[in-house]
């Protein structure tokens, strides 16, 4: 029960170790891979994405804005205006070209003169100073900049991203001529913010000073929401909001999710380019592979304590074992006799029957250790072990009591004892290995003591008794089969 006890808690131990050691380890592994995670996305894919797409606008500006100061530098629609903008066609045809070749969503151009609003489809409108549509006209002229960049989301068109260009025009002694300009649809953008958030789960989005959203890879935010309201961002809005020449990064939470964000301020469209992931669906995966490893690592545990339990079940069985064999004969040792008479002693308590002992020497063995050699000398022994266990029954046992002795526990009386030692002295006479060991010299033969138990008897005493009888059957002449008399018999 020690050992079991022991065992157990070896087991336990080395149980405990392997799983606290390796969820420690795998505990560290997690968090290590999560700061990797969180570091490679504050530190590069937002930024990344943020200068990205930044570049992607100012690219797609910058073609607008060119194709506008051309128009306004060109001698042809500066001459068509000054010689009193007469033939409809031409012009027509001119910013028609524009707008082709330069895959424009329109070109316009609007004299100073007449108030003629020209377009690639004609004569569009006079401008008229009732009508709000046409305030932009005055606004821009009132300014004295060279030319303006106006951004809208066009709800016409799915509220894509709509950039109008307006370019002042000057005859050559730098008279005002009128506007012309052209308007780009940044369809482009709106959908590779589209293209971010379906392959990184990246939110991309453009939002003006005041926090209202302008472009969104969600296109129903767009002009509908506010950074300054929504939740999470609100917090942090302000900050957001302000305009500074450096990309800035931010964190915050949106119900139970932790966002990371980076914004950049555009100033052309004097509007933030805001980049965001949410934190916990990058590591989402990373969290994955934690309980998959620990669930894995504690199966790997269970094995390892399986195996270790089995090997040292086995090595224990087998200590055991031999703690209680005899190594040549593979029978009981006198050692283990004791446990042997023990439980016969309590069988004997419980049932009332009679057990005996029978003690068996071999005769004269010396003389086949001397002709023979003591490798023969063994081969008798385990032949004469061999032949006792055939003759005993199914519940007796044999142990060996040391050099040619052996001693059997008969569960039955002293007569039943007898029976099987004239049994064995039977099996020994006809014993074909032992004959042919025996071919040139006097057979083998056994001396044996047979002594009932009784009440008053001791392991000790039994066992003095059986011996004392064997020593009379020796001085008889040998080969005998001597019984004591029990002590209540005297
Ligand atoms: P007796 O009839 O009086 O018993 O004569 P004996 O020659 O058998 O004498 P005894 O029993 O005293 O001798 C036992 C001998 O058995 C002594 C020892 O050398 C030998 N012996 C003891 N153990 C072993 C063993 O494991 N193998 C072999 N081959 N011989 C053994
Ligand atoms: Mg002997």
């Amino acid at each position: 029960m020690k050992t079991i006890k022991n065992k157990t808690s070896l087991f336990i131990i080395v149980g405990t170790l392997l799983t606290v050691g390796f969820l420690i380890t795998n505990l560290i592994s997690y968090y290590a891979a999560k700061n990797t995670m969180r570091d490679s996305i504050i530190n590069t894919s937002l930024p990344l994405t943020r200068d990205n797409i930044y570049s992607e606008i100012q690219r797609d500006i910058m073609l607008p804005v060119y194709v506008a100061s051309l128009m306004a530098n060109d001698t042809f629609l500066k001459d068509w205006v000054i010689n009193g903008e007469e033939d409809l066609s031409t012009i027509q045809k001119y910013l028609r070209e524009i707008k082709f070749k330069y895959h424009l969503f329109t070109s316009f151009y609007v004299s100073e003169k007449t108030k003629h609003y020209y377009y690639y489809g004609g004569l569009l409108k006079t401008l008229s100073k009732n009508d709000s549509h046409d305030k932009w006209y005055d606004e821009f002229i009132s300014q004295h900049v060279p030319y303006e960049l106006v951004v809208d989301t066009n709800q016409a068109a799915n509220n894509a991203l709509t950039i109008f260009i307006n370019h002042r025009v000057y005859d050559y002694e730098h008279n005002l001529l009128g506007v012309t300009g052209v308007g780009l649809d940044l369809e482009r953008i709106t959908n590779l913010l589209s293209a971010y958030r379906v392959k990184y789960n990246r939110d991309i989005y453009l939002v003006d000073q005041e926090g209202l959203i302008k472009a969104h890879s969600d296109k129903e935010l767009v002009e509908a929401a506010n950074i300054r309201l929504m939740p999470g961002i609100k917090d942090i809005a302000h900050s957001v909001l302000n305009i500074s020449q450096h990309s800035e990064d931010f964190e915050y939470n949106r119900h139970r999710e932790h966002i990371l964000l980076t914004k950049r301020y555009i100033p052309e469209l004097r509007w933030f380019l805001l980049v965001e992931q949410s934190q916990d669906k990058a590591i989402a995966n990373i969290w994955y592979n934690f309980i998959k490893s620990t669930i894995l690592g504690l199966l790997v545990t269970a094995i390892v304590v399986f195996i270790i339990m089995s090997s040292v079940n086995y090595y224990n069985r087998r200590l055991e074992r031999l703690a209680i064999t005899d190594e040549l004969t593979g029978s009981y040792n006198r050692r283990e006799f004791s446990r042997i008479y023990d439980k016969a002693v309590q069988w004997y308590k419980k049932n009332e029957e009679p057990f005996s002992v029978i003690l068996v020497d071999i005769d004269n063995f010396k003389i086949i250790n001397d002709a023979k050699g003591h490798a023969a000398g063994d081969s008798v022994i385990k032949a004469v072990t061999r032949i006792c266990k055939n003759s005993i029954r199914g519940n007796d046992l044999i142990a060996r009591w040391g050099g040619d002795e052996f001693i059997m526990l008969i569960y039955g009386d002293s007569n039943t004892a007898s029976t099987i030692a004239e049994r064995i002295q039977r099996y020994m006479s006809q014993d074909e290995e032992l004959l042919t060991i025996t071919s040139d010299i006097d057979d083998i033969t056994l001396s044996i003591g047979i002594s009932e138990y009784t009440v008053t008897d001791s392991e000790d005493s039994i066992t003095i008794r059986a011996d004392k009888a064997l020593y009379s059957a020796k001085e008889s002449g040998r080969n005998k089969v001597i019984i004591t008399q029990s002590p209540q018999k005297y």
